[in-house]
């Protein structure tokens, strides 16, 4: 008969879980278990105090998202374990703690089947602390091998997406957002969902506050990192997506006056418990944070661009050295915080009077100096397309000239806000519409990259990110002629914009 005991099974059994390490201190009965664990493979850590070892035991579960061991003898042992229990609880970090205690004479039976659902329950769900109790006579007890069996190793815990209907409530409040950001938590980290939340901040160029265990999903020193800001941009905030972390003491429970009391909270976690607590969520998004935030990049991926969007690539293309003449409402506003300046009198845009219609005749002059100078830095024109209208025909000009200016008209519609050209539409069957079109539209989807063409430019109608980046591309690219980008952009994509549309919506049913 292959016989095996007691400590001999604990420890294969945990192998057959993936656990890798065990934390602890021994003594009877549980010495020959953290023997057995060495013979089986697992790496054992004498410490000197069970706390200790139930911390580090738990740092690895944060780590690998795979349970270790801390490995305690009974009564004080186990007690000496529990402020690890409970700060691996409160960390949402898996851990088993083995507890030996009396033999099962004195007490009740605690049996081996027991592992595959501590590994389970430690990592599935919400994670955090399981704990067994070993009785101290199963130890060194020798059953035949042939009548054991192992449980499969329990796999990684499921992943679970939001409901749909969720994520688009969560896509529409964050596009109608002034002053968005985005809390890293260390659920974050322990979802493993850094190459997410980068591209969610990198595509919608929103900023990012790491908590202190937040830090590094994204690298500190990342352009939208507000972490120096830390007080204003929680206050500030309108709309906060709250990705794996709680509003607890760490974020001042999410009240004034350390935030705004009107803040709207996208929040993502796997617990559905923790929704809501304390703040409620404007949007409540119940599942792992790598395949919601998937989702929700996945749907906005299918609407147009906001402010937001379009300046960040914008940012990331132009050269430091360009000359960046703005104009416009939102566009010159937004423009100012997200499109960055690092030489002297390289910003050239509405100025003390706040005249509209500035832009190209600045453009112009800054591209005869630099050709005069023969230098090669680009004047780059950003208008609103309401501003662009003040003084578009010097685009013929810039033909005429050859001055390699560019172009970018950010393209909402109207001045502050304008409507989609469905809703134009529905309003033109209305009748006169000097008596129904909002004063401040101007015909929707206007391409304004012909007028450009006209003179033999190039001209651009850009409505994705993909496009927006291949037009400047070309256009930094090209130094002969011209080029005029027509961003297309959400006319709903400020918050002004938001109301606008909701008023007109009660005409119209819904948008
Ligand atoms: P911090 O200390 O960084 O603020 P907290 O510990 O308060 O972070 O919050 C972490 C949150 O992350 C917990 O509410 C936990 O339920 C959640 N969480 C852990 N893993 C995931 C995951 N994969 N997906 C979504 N939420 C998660
Ligand atoms: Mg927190």
């Amino acid at each position: 008969m292959d016989e095996v005991t007691g400590a001999q099974l604990i420890a294969e059994a945990l192998k057959s879980q993936n656990v890798e390490y065990m934390f602890g201190i021994v003594g009877v009965p549980i010495i020959e278990v953290a023997m057995a664990a060495q013979a089986a493979g697992i790496k054992y850590v004498g410490m000197r105090n069970e706390q200790a070892a139930c911390y580090a035991a738990s740092a690895i579960g944060y780590l690998t998202g795979r349970p270790a061991v801390c490995l305690v003898v009974s009564g004080p042992g186990l007690i000496h374990a529990l402020g690890g229990m409970a700060n691996a609880n409160m960390n949402c970090w898996p851990v088993i703690v083995i507890g030996g205690s009396s033999d099962r004479n004195q007490e009740t039976t605690g049996a081996f089947q027991e592992f595959p659902q501590a590994v389970r329950s430690s990592i599935y769900g919400r994670p955090g602390a399981t704990y067994i109790d070993i009785a101290g006579d199963m130890v060194n007890a020798k059953i035949d091998r042939a009548s054991v069996r192992f449980v499969s190793c329990c796999p990684a815990p499921p992943v679970s997406q939001a409901d749909s209907r969720e994520i688009t409530q969560a896509v529409r409040l964050l596009r109608a957002a002034q002053r968005p950001l985005i809390i890293i938590g260390k659920g974050a980290a322990y979802a493993r969902a850094e190459k997410e939340v980068r591209e969610l901040v990198e595509v919608t160029g929103i900023p990012f506050l790491p908590t202190p265990m937040g830090k590094g999903v994204l690298s500190d020193d990342h352009p939208n990192c507000v972490a120096a800001a830390r007080s204003r941009a929680l206050l500030q905030a309108d709309v906060i997506v709250l990705l794996g972390a709680r509003l607890n003491w760490i974020l001042h429970f999410g009240f004034p006056p350390r935030f705004s009391p009107h803040v709207k909270i996208i929040q993502v976690d796997l617990c559905a418990e923790e929704l809501s607590n304390n703040v409620r969520a404007a949007s409540a998004l119940l599942g792992d944070i790598g395949a919601v935030v998937r989702q929700s990049l996945a749907l906005q991926s299918t609407l147009p661009m906001n402010y937001y969007t379009a300046f960040h690539h914008i940012s990331e293309l132009l050269p430091k050295d360009c000359i960046i003449v703005s104009e416009g409402a939102n566009t010159m506003d937004i423009g100012r915080t997200m499109l960055l300046n690092y030489l002297p009198r390289h910003r050239l845009d509405a100025g003390t009077f706040g005249t509209m219609g500035v832009g190209p005749g600045f453009a112009i002059a800054a591209a005869v100096l630099e050709q005069t100078q023969k230098s090669a830095q680009r004047v780059v024109c950003i208008e609103g397309d309401s501003a662009f209208g003040f003084s578009g025909m010097e685009v013929e000009t810039m033909c005429r000239y050859k001055l390699p200016i560019i172009i970018i008209v950010i393209n909402n519609n109207g001045i502050y806000s304008g409507v989609d050209p469905k809703t134009w539409k529905e309003m033109e069957k209305m009748g006169d519409m000097t008596t129904i079109a909002p004063p401040v539209t101007l015909l929707p989807e206007a391409q304004y990259e012909q007028v450009m063409s006209a003179f033999g430019g190039r001209g651009y109608l850009v409505r994705t990110v993909e496009e927006l980046r291949s037009a400047l591309q070309e256009s930094l690219d090209n130094t002969q002629m011209p080029s005029l980008l027509n961003v297309l952009i959400d006319p709903a994509s400020d918050l002004f914009n938001y109301l606008q549309a909701s008023r007109i919506s009660t005409y119209f049913g819904a948008i």
